[in-house]
């Protein structure tokens, strides 16, 4: 795939592209990610596949899918873990934002000068970004934090909390004065 081509007559030739990219092609993942895993049964790449073409009301449609498995640092244990993405792609070009909201629904409007080349590798990175999440965590019971001075102290002041909520809840208190006055009577 070229690193800038014209999208109109990609799409006139129904042009598809596919193959991997490496991460130092991809200079924003590159420093959200600590590396690349291999892909199932494959290179340790992102793997692309774009399929240009029109549609029906005249739009230029890329679909396609990207696949990579991202390693990321774990934010409870601070090691490693591993995120396989597969997300599918299903852009539509538009000039404007006129042409945005006409734009099928199944769609995600690429805004595109005219008669300017356009870059798919930015949307293969944009895609594995937004599949970043917020804090990149193993599965709940999977790992734990370490047990550095700062954590532990984290996890006392969280239980010394959860404690006062329970015990010093002063409807606790009162259930508690109130019951052994109950008995006598
Ligand atoms: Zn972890």
């Amino acid at each position: 795939m070229p690193d800038r081509l014209d999208p109109w007559r990609a799409a006139q030739a129904d042009r598809v592209f596919s193959g991997t990219v490496e991460l130092a092609r991809l200079p924003r993942l590159a420093e959200a990610v600590i590396g690349l895993a291999p892909v199932p049964g494959g290179v340790s790449e992102v793997c692309y596949r774009l399929a240009f073409a029109r549609d029906a009301l005249g739009f230029v449609r890329v679909s396609g899918t990207v696949q990579a498995v991202l390693r990321l640092p774990c934010q409870r244990c601070l090691g490693e873990v591993e995120l396989a993405v597969d997300a599918p792609l299903a852009l539509g070009l538009v000039r404007g934002e006129q042409q945005a909201e006409r734009l099928g629904e199944d769609l995600d409007p690429v805004l595109v000068e005219d008669d300017e080349p356009v870059c798919p590798r930015d949307w293969i990175e944009d895609e594995l970004l937004l599949a970043i999440p917020a804090v990149p965590r193993h599965a709940p019971g999977d790992c734990v934090a370490p047990a550095s001075p700062e954590s532990v102290a984290a996890d006392d002041r969280e239980v010394a909390a959860a404690d006062v909520a329970e015990h010093d809840n002063p409807f606790a208190i009162l259930a508690r004065l109130k019951s052994p006055g109950r008995d006598e009577d």
